[in-house]
């Protein structure tokens, strides 16, 4: 049973749009198997986008998700290739770049502002479930 980490973060939460994209992921047939809302601390933001540190953006990447004028919608999804549709759904990560019919392609225009977060790969979901929701099973 594939599962993927999907979170909406702080402007896609500040905007209204937390049920437009649950509503995207439960008609097209996923399964909601974990789901919390929060303000992460700046330990997860950093360990979430590790790979992003050296770039110039890291420190205000990580205080936009951890500053708590919105919190963020960490979930995750099950079903079959919810990682690579998941992305599909969610649209390039550049939201110029973005096609019509996806999320960011339907609302936002700034990569510093692109709503939502997907997995990329099988490994990634696996760090990014145990990062959000606790190494345990709890989902
Ligand atoms: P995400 O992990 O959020 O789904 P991604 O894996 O498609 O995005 P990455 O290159 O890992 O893309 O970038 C992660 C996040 O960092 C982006 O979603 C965006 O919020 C932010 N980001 C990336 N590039 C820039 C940039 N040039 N300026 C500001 N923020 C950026």
């Amino acid at each position: 049973r594939e599962r993927t980490f999907i979170a909406v973060k702080p402007d896609g939460v500040q905007r209204g749009l937390v049920s437009d994209i649950i509503g995207r992921f439960e008609r097209r047939g996923y399964k909601l198997v974990g789901l919390k809302l929060l303000v992460p601390s700046a330990a997860l933001a950093k360990e979430h986008y590790a790979d992003l540190s050296s770039k110039p953006f890291f420190a205000g990447l990580v205080d936009y998700m951890t500053n708590g004028k919105a919190p963020v919608i960490g979930m995750v999804w099950e079903g079959p290739s919810v990682i690579k549709q998941g992305r599909v759904m969610l649209g390039a990560t550049d939201p110029k770049a973005a096609g019509p019919g996806t999320i960011r392609g339907d609302y936002c225009l700034s990569i510093g502002r692109n709503i939502c977060h997907g997995s990329d790969s099988a490994e990634s979901a696996q760090k990014e479930i145990s990062l959000w929701f606790g190494g345990r099973g709890e989902v």
